[in-house]
């Protein structure tokens, strides 16, 4: 038997799993089909700096576990609090400021804190698995199986999601470089309410801190849906919504976009994370509300129930 506890899937959920199933003296191993860790906190090189095409920040919560590793990425400078007040646009196109949580984002990208969490695990990257029973990965035997991604991929491998079968919603991400910034200096984001094609943009150079003039628009599930097959050509619609919800007139000079196929669940599946014998899983979907704080915590009290049994 390979390991103790076989982890499929390095996003933050997964990774929260294995340090914690490891803290409590299993042997594991985190295999991610990805070039490197992370999932949906996902940092990618654009026009020679990391832009975060996945989640756009995250709210510590009310965890006292996750603010502990909250706190040691604040003293080592890889994660900050970056804003609590975003602009709502509504859809008559009218802006308001509104106060929320904290949220905290990450100098180097969120990644960076991905990367973090799996130091010193072994953690096999360019690994994709294709078949999971209980206590088997790609006909290999395991202690335990975790599959620690969203239900319809995890489907993929097993031929249902554990647990329950939750519908998920896409995003395309589309990154917009200007030369110079074209927007206010106190828009650190924005929520946006009744239009087609764009539910949210962020000011990347503000949250990274570098003041790079790069905005991240993130499309509605509907507009997402029609470009699956060609995520590129959702650029247009979204710079032509940009433009008109921030009254920019100059186009950008530099677009880039990211599909995620399942970017969200529509709804959680409430319990912390699914247990049967062989094959868990964690992730987002299992939980209050789909977050990064969410995943994380879903993958740590996994991982403690596997070590505590
Ligand atoms: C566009 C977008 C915006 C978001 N905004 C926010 C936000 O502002 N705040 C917030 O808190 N959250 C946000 N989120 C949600 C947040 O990113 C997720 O809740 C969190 O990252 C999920 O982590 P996870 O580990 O559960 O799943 P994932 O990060 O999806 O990890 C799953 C991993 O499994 C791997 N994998 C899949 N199939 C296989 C296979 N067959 N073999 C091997 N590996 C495999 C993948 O490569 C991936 O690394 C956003 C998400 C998206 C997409």
């Amino acid at each position: 038997m390979a390991v103790d506890v076989m982890v499929v899937g390095g996003g933050i959920s997964g990774l929260a799993c294995a340090r914690a199933a490891s803290d409590g003296g299993l042997s594991v191993r985190v295999l991610d089909r990805g070039r490197r860790v992370g999932g949906r906190l996902s940092s990618r090189t654009v026009w020679k700096r990391a832009v975060d095409l996945g989640a756009s920040y995250f709210v510590p919560g009310r965890s006292e576990d996750f603010r502990e590793v909250v706190a040691g990425w604040e003293a080592r400078g890889l994660a900050r609090p970056w804003t609590d007040t975003f602009v709502v646009i509504d859809a008559d196109g009218e802006q308001t400021l509104k106060q929320g949580p904290m949220r905290w984002a990450a100098p180097r990208g969120l990644r960076s804190l991905a990367l973090d969490l799996a130091e010193g695990l072994d953690v096999r990257q360019e690994h994709t698995v294709a078949r999971v029973e209980p206590y088997r990965v790609d006909g290999d035997d395991v202690g335990e199986v975790v599959l620690a991604m969203p239900g319809p991929q995890a489907a993929r491998l097993t031929g249902t999601a554990p647990g329950v079968e939750l519908a998920w919603e896409p995003v395309i991400a589309v990154a917009l470089r200007w030369p110079t910034r074209q927007w206010p200096s106190d828009l650190r984001g924005a929520f946006v309410h009744g239009d087609p094609d764009v539910t949210f943009i962020a000011d990347d150079g503000d949250r990274r801190g570098d003041a790079a003039p790069v905005l991240v628009a993130h499309t509605t599930a509907e507009r997402a849906r029609l470009h699956l097959d060609d995520p590129a050509a959702a650029i247009s619609p979204v710079v032509a919504a940009v433009q008109r919800l921030l009254g920019i007139a100059p186009d950008p000079a530099a677009t880039f976009a990211h599909r995620w196929t399942f970017a969200r669940p529509v709804e959680t599946a409430g319990a912390p994370f699914f247990r049967a014998p062989g094959l868990s899983a964690c992730g987002d979907a299992w939980g209050e509300d789909a977050a990064v704080r969410t995943a994380w915590g879903s993958g740590h009290a996994l991982g403690r129930a596997l070590a505590a049994a």
